[in-house]
């Protein structure tokens, strides 16, 4: 640890801390994010899944693991910083003005070529939201915090274990059926659908009518003046039935998507 000084606090979480450092050697910064190891054995190698899961990816678009060691009962994560901040800091300074087309398809198909290249490793992600995904100080989009990700197939039920925010939840979570690729597609239209209205497409004053809402699917329509074709993808990605809801790579393929990103990139 002696090899990293800490600048400052950048996030704080129920883990432990997200921790901007310099690298004593080169000079670089790089985001350590610190874990308390917890007692229990089992749930000791859920901690280290994040950073084996992490290091297993590579894209432009996702986070770059650099390495991770365990000190006393802390688990370091080093990777790459993103100075951009996350993009719910994005929106949120947003305020009112809304994003253009242009900057909206271009951050959507990164997120979707990084989800790809994390479903490609059959990985589920299943943590993906506005606040999970950072941007670089020229404003590329990496997909970060894979402390919620899971090897595919050894998925279970997953509602009981949710604690995260609850807007970014797919139907068949709620419904107690298993997570699959699907639900990260899910969570990902609900990204798109905020950078098209700075707003989450289903919000309500309590946990039950946000769920009810969820599981019919029944969202305001997107603002009249963006493209067609971005209104057919937001309810294709918001089908209720995993099963009709497009993959990453329907989606990256799809005439109307490419044509969109054609246009707009
Ligand atoms: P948590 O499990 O608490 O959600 P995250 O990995 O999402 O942990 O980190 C918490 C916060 O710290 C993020 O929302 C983000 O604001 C910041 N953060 C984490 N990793 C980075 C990074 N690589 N670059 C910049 N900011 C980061
Ligand atoms: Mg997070």
């Amino acid at each position: 640890m002696d090899r990293y000084s800490v600048q400052k606090v950048i996030g704080e979480g129920s883990f432990g801390r997200a921790l901007l450092v310099l690298c004593e050697t080169s000079k670089e910064k790089y985001v350590v994010k610190e874990i308390q190891l917890p007692k229990n054995q089992s749930k000791v190698d859920k901690s280290r899944s994040e950073a084996v899961l992490l290091s297993r990816m590579k894209h432009p678009n996702i986070v770059a693991f650099r390495e991770a060691f365990e000190a006393d009962d802390l688990l370091w994560i080093v990777m790459e910083y993103c100075s951009g901040g996350d993009l719910l800091q994005r929106i949120q300074r947003q305020k009112t003005a809304q994003f253009c087309v242009d900057e909206i398809m271009k951050w959507f198909a990164q997120m979707c070529s990084a989800a790809q290249h994390i479903h490609d490793k059959r990985v589920l992600h299943r943590d993906l939201k506005s606040k999970n995904i950072f941007l670089t100080d020229n404003g590329t989009i990496k997909l970060g915090d894979f402390g919620s990700a899971c090897i595919l197939n050894s998925s279970k039920a997953y509602a009981h274990t949710y604690v995260g925010t609850p807007y970014y939840v797919a139907p068949e979570i709620w419904e107690n059926k298993p997570y699959n690729n699907k639900s990260d597609v899910w969570s990902l239209g609900c990204v798109l659908y905020e950078l098209c209205t700075l707003r989450h497409p289903f919000q309500a004053p309590s946990w039950k009518s946000l769920i009810l809402k969820v599981c019919r699917g029944a969202y305001p329509p997107l603002p009249k003046h963006l493209p067609y074709e971005l209104q057919y993808l937001m309810k294709q990605m918001f089908k209720t039935n995993p099963k009709d809801r497009p993959s990453l790579h329907t989606i990256l393929t799809s005439h109307r998507v490419s044509r969109l990103l054609r246009e707009h990139l």
